[in-house]
């Protein structure tokens, strides 16, 4: 990653910490060269640290995200930003930020936004995976979906990163931890291979 690179990432809008998008960016390099996606993209963030290997390597960075918001990106919620609502629809829309912060990287060779329900896509999905990372809805429903529809699409030897891996509750949300995390390790078809922050990096034995 270019000093260039670095700096816009972290400048970039979302809540990911830089020592984490780092150790994001060192898994994309770790994994086999490959179709690498993510599900929850908000603003892009996490997408630079991910889309600038997928560049060099070129092969793309799938984004999954119906870009409305997590339940705890709502009005009223903790994670709320006001200027993130369409006032003509009511509604959040994180996309117009997302295609900005991706253009500005200068990923748009890379990164593939594919907007809608995360669950709603990976039915249709076919493509192995060579990194898998997952930062969707943080809902017990959703998270059990993401990990029952996604994480079989990680290839033998790729990778699954998970990002809000709490195993203490007093840090944060549970079912990252519980319904993603734990299962993947519970099945034996994952191994973890390191950890960052409340990211996790496990691979696929
Ligand atoms: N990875 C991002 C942060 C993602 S926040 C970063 O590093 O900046 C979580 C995102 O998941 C939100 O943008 C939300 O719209 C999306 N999301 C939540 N539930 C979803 C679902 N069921 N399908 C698609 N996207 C979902
Ligand atoms: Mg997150």
């Amino acid at each position: 990653m270019t000093p260039e690179q670095q700096a816009y990432a972290e400048a970039a809008r979302g809540f990911m910490p830089p020592e984490e998008g780092m150790a994001l960016w060192q898994a994309a390099k770790d994994a086999p060269r490959g179709p690498m996606l993510e599900v929850g993209s908000y603003c892009g963030k996490s997408a630079c640290y991910l889309g600038v290997v997928a560049l060099d390597q070129a092969t793309p960075l799938f984004c999954v995200d119906h870009h409305r918001g997590s339940e705890e990106n709502q009005v009223g919620w903790e994670w709320h930003e006001p200027d993130l609502v369409d006032p003509a629809v009511g509604k959040m829309d994180t996309l117009p930020i997302f295609r900005k912060t991706v253009h500005d990287a200068g990923l748009e060779d890379s990164v593939v936004a594919i907007v809608g329900q995360s669950s709603f896509v990976a039915r249709s999905w076919t493509t192995p995976l060579a990194l898998l990372f997952i930062d969707g809805g943080h809902g017990e429903e959703p998270a059990a979906q993401d990990f029952a529809l996604w994480t079989p699409h990680v290839q033998e030897g790729g990778l699954l990163v998970i990002h809000d891996v709490f195993p203490n509750p007093d840090d944060g949300g549970r079912p990252p931890y519980e319904q993603i995390y734990l299962p993947a390790l519970a099945s034996g078809q994952f191994e973890e291979v390191s950890s960052c922050g409340s990211l996790r990096v496990l691979r696929r034995v």
